[in-house]
């Protein structure tokens, strides 16, 4: 049975940082989501693939355990390319070709209706939407968005956010989104529109959980080899939905350490191209390292 529902994209990455390249590469936000949640949780995708997405990638899921029903096709998968300089917290986008994303319909099979962990994973917020709009009350729905659809739509993103319990941004999007420079009163601003939680990612300085009641600074794990760090956020948001699910219960004291979950497998992500270290990671390096995480906060 499903217990986490993931929409967003399955892209084929060509990606540039100063430690190397790749070209059309397994990458895009529900594909890092899923993997890292299906970690925790049996997972379910809802997404589109081109029939040019190459079978190993499809395989992938299917070995990965991650259910497939949500998974339409078009002639060709969605690619974005994207570069780094040595700052690594932002990707620049050089290209986004939306191709199969604009015939992408976003329906939720039966069986995924009823589930009760949802992540609206960066795409289209007219997408996210309507992702809402057929689910059945979930105990936590979360979202995530980026540059691009803020441009682009922030009407209907704002609209996403004052629908979900949890809204993630990296610190540029907060920014952006409500054109203030101090992330303390933009995460202060994102809460007014509704959400139970919101965190604000900041790359390699960890992250910020804001609630109504309280800021949780969290810290990153203090990585010396990172190779390419897409996906970093689409695995921290993977892991941390995929955690709540497994310990069923959302509060403030469970919301904390999945999002010390979440930072421990995006450290696992940046370490290697697209998913090539995050397919291969399991239970015990990730105890192993949410371990080192109690040890950096031990005073
Ligand atoms: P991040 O976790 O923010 O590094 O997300 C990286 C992934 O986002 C890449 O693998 C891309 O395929 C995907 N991506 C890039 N642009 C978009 C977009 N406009 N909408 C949805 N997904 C995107």
């Amino acid at each position: 049975m499903v217990k986490v529902v993931i929409c967003g994209t399955i892209g084929l990455d060509t990606i540039k940082t100063p430690f190397g390249e790749v070209k059309d590469a397994l990458g895009g936000s529900a594909t890092y989501a899923c993997l890292a949640a299906s970690l925790f949780s049996e997972t379910g995708i809802v997404s589109i693939a081109g029939k040019d997405l190459p079978s190993p990638h499809i395989m992938l899921f299917k070995k990965k355990n991650i259910n497939m029903d949500g998974i339409s096709y078009a002639e060709k998968n969605f690619r974005w390319s994207g570069e780094y300089t040595f700052d690594m917290n932002e990707a620049k986008t050089l290209k986004t070709d939306l191709n199969a994303l604009l015939e992408f319909k976003a329906e939720l099979p039966e069986n995924y209706k009823k589930e009760k962990y949802l992540f609206l994973a960066n795409i289209d917020p007219e997408l996210q939407l309507k992702v809402l709009d057929q689910s059945n009350e979930p105990l936590f729905t979360m979202m995530d968005t980026m540059n691009f659809w803020i441009t682009s739509k922030k009407e209907q993103v704002k609209q996403v956010m004052k629908r979900v319990h949890t809204v993630l941004l990296n610190e540029g999007e907060a920014r952006q989104l409500f054109e203030i420079v101090n992330l303390i009163a933009a995460g202060k601003k994102a809460l007014e529109l509704g959400p139970r939680f919101v965190i604000i990612k900041k790359g390699e300085h960890g992250a910020l959980l804001f609630t109504r009641k309280s800021i949780f600074n969290a810290p990153s794990y203090p990585l010396e080899i990172i190779n390419d760090p897409t996906g970093c956020g689409d695995s921290f948001a993977g892991a941390l939905i995929g955690y709540l699910a497994r310990s069923g219960n959302v509060n403030e004291e469970t919301i904390r350490k999945a999002v010390i979950y979440g930072s421990v497998v995006a450290s696992f992500t940046a370490e290697d191209f697209s998913i090539n270290r995050l397919k291969n990671i399991g239970k015990e390096d990730i105890e192993q390292r949410y371990k080192e995480f109690e040890q950096l906060r031990n005073f």
